[in-house]
């Protein structure tokens, strides 16, 4: 067990736990009840483990940039997760919690998505299930994102439009609970990040927690020392930090940071900065922190990127972030644009915009010259390609 673990009834601290309608608590109680018996046996880790390497990629490279290393006067290394199978490091979940369906005997998969990546992630591994799909997403996004939308339905899914309130990712989550209530028995909802009700933020941190395991491994490999000294993850729900931090939070040595979207800055009105900003409350049926108005409402966030444009955060993050056991920053939307600019033209690697918040952080720290830092590369650009070539003028 680690100092971060929920409770039983799924609390870190005071954050967490399960605020479902009642309707709805049988199919949420069945999860609680059975998630971690399910993963911990062997016969699931060994098709769990045998999916990542055949069929994701894993393990995905880590990274030496001798230029980034230079410029910054550390060793700095970069986790590609960028490389696994459809682009980002939401697979990794989505094959875990799709083995928990088949589990759990289930035939239908439901889930929401607001740039899409999590609703490509989700159909293309009920593809390879042969499980029905179907995926909430909000109107607006169904327009912003066109891609995304061909692709799954291309690998067979069925793309619901949600339009009630801002008709973005807090709608379509919305929807999305309100079909699980409608279809109990047969239906698993997969949530694509570590939100939503216990034991939901406690799955997906297993699930993810291959990122920091092979790290681990490969940096003993290339340094002697398994753990660095800094570990750099961008901030959405926060799954792809939790699965980068997860095995060096209680070492004593590693620094875990996380990077927020400041958006056009933390005080514009614009801004994704959730823990900067916000206050407790629930959402999704988790208390954490999100922004909201005096009055309890819930203010639409901005960012640039896409995944990292959710009103709340993880309940294990406001834990980490009130316990010290993490530190929380943000980068604005412009920031981010030129690391990904930089990383382009040094590196020749183009990142989502989502993982270009961890890289701008770099520029705002000074490091030892033996520092070693690793920084989670969650996803690649390809689909940011046209607001980069909007915005860097190219
Ligand atoms: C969805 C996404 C994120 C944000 O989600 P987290 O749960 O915070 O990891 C970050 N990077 C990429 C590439 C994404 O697709």
């Amino acid at each position: 067990m680690n100092t971060f673990s929920p409770t039983k009834e799924g609390f870190y601290g005071e954050f967490g736990g399960a605020f479902v309608p009642e309707m709805l608590y049988p199919n949420v109680l069945e999860l609680q009840n059975r998630y971690r018996e399910i993963i911990e046996t062997d016969a699931f880790q060994k098709e769990f483990s045998e999916l990542l390497r055949d069929y994701v990629g894993r393990p995905t490279p880590l990274f030496y940039s001798k230029n980034l290393s230079k410029e910054h006067g550390a060793h700095i290394y970069l986790k590609r997760e960028d490389l696994n199978h459809t682009g980002a490091h939401k697979i990794n979940n989505t094959i875990g919690q799709i083995l928990v369906a088949k589990k759990l005997n289930k035939k239908r998969i439901i889930a929401e998505t607001g740039a899409g990546q999590h609703g490509v992630a989700t159909a293309t591994a009920c593809a390879l299930m042969g499980l029905e799909c179907v995926i909430y997403m909000g109107a607006v996004d169904i327009e912003r994102q066109k891609p995304n939308v061909d692709r799954m339905k291309l690998l067979g899914a069925e793309v619901v439009s949600a339009t009630s309130g801002s008709k973005t990712l807090k709608d379509a989550t919305n929807e999305a609970i309100r079909a699980w209530i409608n279809n109990p028995v047969d239906t698993h909802y997969i949530i694509g990040s570590v939100v939503g009700p216990h034991p939901y933020p406690d799955m997906v941190a297993m699930f993810q927690s291959v990122i920091s395991e092979e790290i681990k491994l490969q940096l003993k490999e290339k340094t002697g020392s398994e753990n660095p000294d800094y570990v750099i993850a961008c901030l959405g729900g926060g799954s792809n930090a939790i699965g980068a931090f997860y095995h060096f939070i209680d070492n004593n040595k590693t620094k875990p940071i996380a990077v927020e979207a400041g958006g056009e800055g933390v005080y514009s009105g614009k801004t994704a900065a959730t823990i900067a900003l916000g206050k407790k409350g629930i959402i999704h049926g988790s208390k954490t922190y999100l922004i909201q108005t005096e009055d309890g409402q819930i203010v639409e966030p901005h960012s640039i990127s896409a995944g990292l444009d959710y009103p709340g955060i993880g309940p294990v993050h406001a834990y980490l972030n009130d316990t010290k056991k993490a530190t929380v920053v943000s980068v604005t939307d412009e920031e981010a644009l030129e690391a990904a600019h930089e990383l382009s033209q040094k590196d020749g690697i183009i990142p989502a915009l989502e993982s270009a918040h961890a890289l701008a952080y770099l520029k705002k720290m000074t490091f030892k010259k033996e520092d070693v830092v690793v920084i989670n590369l969650s996803g690649r650009g390809d689909k940011d390609l046209a607001t980069y070539q909007k915005h860097l003028k190219l």
